[in-house]
């Protein structure tokens, strides 16, 4: 399902638009996350579930729902430079973007389009990974990284991390030397996550799921959080969600297309929140 310009064109002011970035490229284990957008969708649509979140928003229903489809991407250009374009142009629209990845080096692309319209945003990461490397295999843009470019680009006012347990030396390094509030996995609440004041943005990897819950995933990490802990954290979060991504979901890893379906949840969750917290605040 390519996107549609003549969509993004007539875009209502203040939407949730779902699109698509299918590229895995700077995956570093195995390569797969780009097949997750459409399998993601299945799920959602597949006809086991209905289109409510668990506080009764109707995505079906929603006039600020849309969902725009999977960017094609085109040889002459990086996709992650078409990626920071597509949401750019989305955000001119006034839109809330909820991204589905593709691995976790997208998301760089994504808040560089953020800071350009909101300047620094708080960035609420659940991942088994710091993802804080300054460099992996050779490769700056590698899923290892996104995090350490974000922090010295300046585009987080403040990035809390849930769900970690697999911190190096180096990366609690890294995470000192940028400010980045760690919730490690081993002493984790839910009370833990802070509240935030302004504008969150939430990045969302799905192996900080236990892989019991969300197998599909190029890195196992046992030992992880449950799908519950998951959605109450992002139920309770008081902040205004201005974008959101979910990536490294695997499909050539999955079991009965279970992760697609926790992914699918996620998506649920995600975009009820960004729409009430959009009608919460009269806009
Ligand atoms: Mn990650
Ligand atoms: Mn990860």
């Amino acid at each position: 399902m390519p996107i549609d310009q003549q969509l993004i064109d007539t875009l209502k002011e203040n939407s949730v638009v779902v699109i698509g970035a299918p590229y895995d490229e700077n995956s570093t284990y195995m390569l797969g996350p780009a097949e997750a957008p459409p399998k993601i969708r299945e799920a959602l649509h597949c006809g086991s579930a209905n289109l409510c979140s668990e506080d009764g928003c109707d995505l079906g229903n929603e006039a600020l729902f849309k969902d725009l489809g999977d960017m094609a991407f085109i040889p002459s250009q990086p996709p992650l430079v078409e990626i920071e374009g597509m949401v750019d142009q989305l955000l001119e629209k006034k839109a809330r973007v909820l991204l589905l990845g593709g691995d976790h080096a997208v998301t760089p692309a994504v808040l560089r389009a953020y800071h350009r319209q909101y300047g620094q945003v708080n960035i609420l990461q659940f991942d088994a990974h710091p993802d804080l490397y300054e460099v992996f295999e050779g490769n700056r843009n590698s899923h290892a990284c996104p995090f350490a470019r974000i922090m010295e680009e300046g585009l987080a006012k403040r990035l809390v991390q849930v769900g970690i347990r697999t911190m190096t030396p180096h990366q609690k390094e890294q995470a000192e030397r940028f400010g980045v509030e760690v919730l490690p996995m081993k002493s984790w609440a839910p009370a833990m996550v802070p509240e935030f004041d302004g504008p969150l943005y939430i990045s969302f990897d799905m192996d900080a799921l236990d892989p019991a819950f969300a197998p599909g995933v190029s890195h196992h990490e046992p030992g992880g959080l449950s799908t519950r802990d998951v959605l109450s954290v992002i139920q309770d979060i008081g902040a205004p969600v201005i974008g959101a991504d979910i990536v490294e979901f695997n499909p050539l890893r999955d079991t009965s297309g279970m992760t697609a379906m926790v992914a699918a949840k996620l998506l649920k969750e995600l975009a009820s929140s960004m729409v009430n917290g959009l009608s919460a605040r009269g806009q």
